[in-house]
């Protein structure tokens, strides 16, 4: 058990290396008890309106503070919790805790929306729509509160039941959203299918736009075919004034990123967001 390695082995999870059973036993072990004693933490990146600087919403992103390793990020664990099923508690917590902080916000006058990745082995827990709902209720939450990022791959998985599940959650009134549109598989005939309300242009693209042209031609396309669809678009990887003005000049809609704001614990959201200034202040940026 993960005690045994004194924490000098690092056992996060490296899709690339197929880890031994024994090394699997012990990090899902770790994972579990990681849920025990609270060793996950929520963090929440913002969401702004592209035009205003507007904060409308955040996104819920999970991380866990390792008794010895300290911070682990999401991609070192979050495969290997799709993999053994584990997701789904963490899912559930994630939920949870994004639940609270909403109702905590709302408390204080603060009306935002709150995204929550799901992957594919929640899409396909056809109990989920139920188990969200009651979530919702419990924290007095209007669904609209809510969004939900889904990728183009967990879709993929099985897109039956996939479906069932998103439209499930479409039915209660929850946001849906595409998120890294453009690195997946067959994108387009999901996009028209499925009842999403959102689309997320990836990072990668959004990180070289300035830089690479073909990257700009490819995010501009996406903002139009999002906006062709009905979609309201978002980019993630903002990480300069330039790449917010040349996305703002596109017509996208929101964006996040560190130029905004890093992933911050969610217990410090509420002062960030009382010292956040816009660029855009008094500046009509659609002009
Ligand atoms: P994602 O949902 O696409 O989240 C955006 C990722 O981009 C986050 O990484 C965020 O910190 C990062 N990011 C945001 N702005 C910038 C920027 O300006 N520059 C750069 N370089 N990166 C930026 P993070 O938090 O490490 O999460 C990675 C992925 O792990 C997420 O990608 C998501 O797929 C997954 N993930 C995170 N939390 C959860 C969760 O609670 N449940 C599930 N199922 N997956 C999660
Ligand atoms: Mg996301
Ligand atoms: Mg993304
Ligand atoms: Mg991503």
């Amino acid at each position: 058990y993960a005690a045994k390695n004194g924490g000098n082995e690092a056992v996060v999870y490296d899709p690339a290396i197929d880890k031994s059973s024994q090394e699997s036993l012990s990090l899902l072990s770790e994972l579990r008890r990681a849920a025990e004693e609270n060793q996950f933490r929520l963090y929440v990146q913002p969401k702004v309106m592209l035009g205003t600087g507007e904060v409308v919403g955040i996104e819920a992103l999970v991380r866990w503070v390792h008794p010895e390793r300290g911070m682990v990020f999401p991609d070192n664990f979050i495969p290997f919790a799709e993999k053994t099923g584990f997701i789904r508690t963490l899912t559930r917590w994630v939920i949870e805790q994004s639940a609270a902080l909403c109702s905590q916000l709302e408390a204080s006058d603060i009306k935002l929306r709150v995204s929550v990745n799901l992957s594919t082995r929640d899409l396909l827990d056809q109990e989920l729509p139920a188990k969200f709902a009651a979530v919702l209720a419990r924290h007095a939450l209007a669904p609209s509160s809510f969004c939900l990022e889904i990728t183009e791959s967990a879709i993929m998985d099985d897109p039956v039941r996939a479906q069932q599940t998103l439209e499930g959650l479409h039915a209660m009134g929850v946001d849906l959203s595409i998120d890294d549109f453009g690195t997946g598989y067959s994108s387009l005939a999901y996009l028209k299918r499925l009842p999403v309300h959102e689309l997320k242009i990836d990072k990668s693209f959004v990180l070289k736009m300035e830089n690479d042209p073909d990257d700009a031609k490819i995010v501009r396309s996406t903002i139009d075919l999002g906006h062709n669809m009905g979609l309201k678009v978002v980019a993630e990887g903002i990480e300069t004034l330039g790449a917010w003005e040349l996305l703002a000049a596109m017509g996208c809609d929101q964006g996040q990123g560190y130029f905004i704001g890093k992933p911050m614990p969610a217990e410090q959201f509420a002062d960030w967001l009382q010292r956040w200034k816009s660029p855009f202040n008094g500046v009509n940026t659609a002009t």
